[in-house]
């Protein structure tokens, strides 16, 4: 995926889209574009359904071209952005036109498996991709990294700890790695017990104590099936087993992650959570831009603090590492299966334990054969969100009343 001999920058200005420009991340990487308006030109941005804001960001950043994911908004999107000069479509596949379209550098940060035909379709046009969408690897690791091979594109992970990862890993002497140590907040229930947890309010759980992040990231945080989908994550993007990817709570989210070598050295990468620092690591590279995050303050934090994960309290960690030693689909079919059931939670339907519940089950009902293709992804992904919304409907009469 890299090595060290990286290439020079690109000439400036450099051509960059995003993928989900509206959300956590995306407003992020608009910050940073726009306290650089000189070393980059916009060439697309999408959204999904937040049409004034994309509008907003348009008019700021004028990009060639504007997509919206929902298209019940394209003739707002039209008329806020006429006389513009600024082409503009909507639906998934105005949305994956944008991901195509010549670019440096895209930003996929697009929330799910919604994103992964954009991705593919950023990573086939042979772009450098700063992957933040990381239910993209989780449901279609292998295809992913086989496109990526054959269209000469570059990942570059956004995910802070895949970041911090990919800082300190020797990609020169990853033989000389022992293991990778990606670090988890514990969520805001980390010191809950389950009868607790089974009471909690959506609310509740996107409150992350740490991050300002979009809900579904917020509730997989509080689930740690966060955690879990970033093991898989990893699997895919460093060369190390699925054994030699440990996590670690450590609840000030300073230590972003660690590679432990064969020596007894082990490197870390630090820094406020702020996710400017990783976005602004991957959109100046090969090379460092300046990013407002705060600075460390170690002396005024005084203690950093590390414990295990309690697989008891948390079993989708457990959950997505069963499926990640089970391979062929079955991380498709967890990723998909706790799409639906954090979004049943979200919306009330399902309790919050109910949440790892219903995947646990999907999996255990559904095989999971090999997945080789995209078609092959979407038609497994398709059937497990059948299944978990099945699951779940058997399950909210009993969860209505926690909601
Ligand atoms: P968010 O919910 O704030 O934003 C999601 C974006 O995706 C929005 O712009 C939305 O318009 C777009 N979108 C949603 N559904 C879509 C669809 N069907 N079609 C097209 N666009 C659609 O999410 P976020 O917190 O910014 O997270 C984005 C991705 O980055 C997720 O995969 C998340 O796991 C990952 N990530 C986020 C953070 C963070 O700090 N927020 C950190 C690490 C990784
Ligand atoms: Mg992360």
């Amino acid at each position: 995926m890299r090595t060290r001999s990286a290439p020079k920058p690109a000439a400036e200005p450099r051509r960059v889209t995003i993928l989900g420009s509206t959300g956590s991340v995306g407003r992020s990487t608009v910050d940073l574009l726009d306290r650089h308006p000189d070393r980059f030109a916009i060439e697309a941005l999408t959204a999904h359904s937040r049409v004034d804001e994309l509008i907003a960001q348009c008019r700021r950043l004028k990009p060639r071209f504007a997509a919206i994911g929902n298209p019940g908004c394209y003739d707002a999107l039209k008329r806020g952005l006429s006389g513009t000069g600024i082409e503009v479509g909507a639906g998934p596949a105005a949305v994956a036109e944008a991901a195509g379209r010549p670019a440096d550098w895209v930003m996929a940060a697009i929330v799910g498996a919604a994103g992964l035909a954009p991705t593919l379709a950023a990573v086939r046009a042979g772009a450098v991709v700063a992957l933040a969408n990381k239910e993209c690897l989780v449901c279609a690791g292998s295809v992913m990294m086989a496109e990526v091979k054959a269209c000469g594109a570059t990942l570059l992970p956004v995910d802070s700890e895949h970041n911090a990862i990919f800082q300190v890993f020797d990609f020169d002497r990853a033989d000389a790695v022992e293991r990778i140590i990606l670090t988890a907040s514990g969520g805001p229930f980390r010191c809950l017990d389950r009868s607790a947890m089974a009471r909690v309010t959506p609310a509740q759980a996107v409150a992350h104590p740490n991050w300002s992040m979009g809900a579904k990231i917020s509730v997989d945080s509080a689930t740690m099936m966060n955690k879990g989908l970033e093991v898989i994550e990893a699997f895919h993007l460093f060369p190390v087993g699925e054994e030699r990817i440990e996590v670690v709570i450590h609840p000030q989210s300073v230590v972003h992650s660690l590679v432990a070598y064969v020596d007894g050295s082990v490197l870390a990468q630090l820094g406020s959570p702020d996710m400017r620092t990783p976005i602004a690591y991957a959109l100046g590279w090969p090379a460092r831009m300046p990013a407002p995050a705060p600075r460390l303050d170690l002396a005024a934090l005084g203690t950093l603090t590390f414990e295990r994960p309690d697989a008891e309290r948390f079993p989708a960690l457990r959950l997505a590492r069963e499926a990640l030693q089970a391979g062929g689909g079955a991380p498709t079919i967890l990723n998909a299966a706790n799409e639906v059931a954090v979004a049943g939670f979200l919306a009330g339907r399902l309790g919050f334990l109910d949440i790892a519940s219903v995947v646990d089950e999907v999996l255990q009902m559904l095989p999971s054969p090999q997945v080789t293709s995209l078609d092959d992804v979407l038609a497994l992904d398709g059937e497990a969100r059948r299944r978990a919304d099945a699951a779940m409907r058997l399950l909210a009469p009993s969860a209505a009343g926690m909601a």
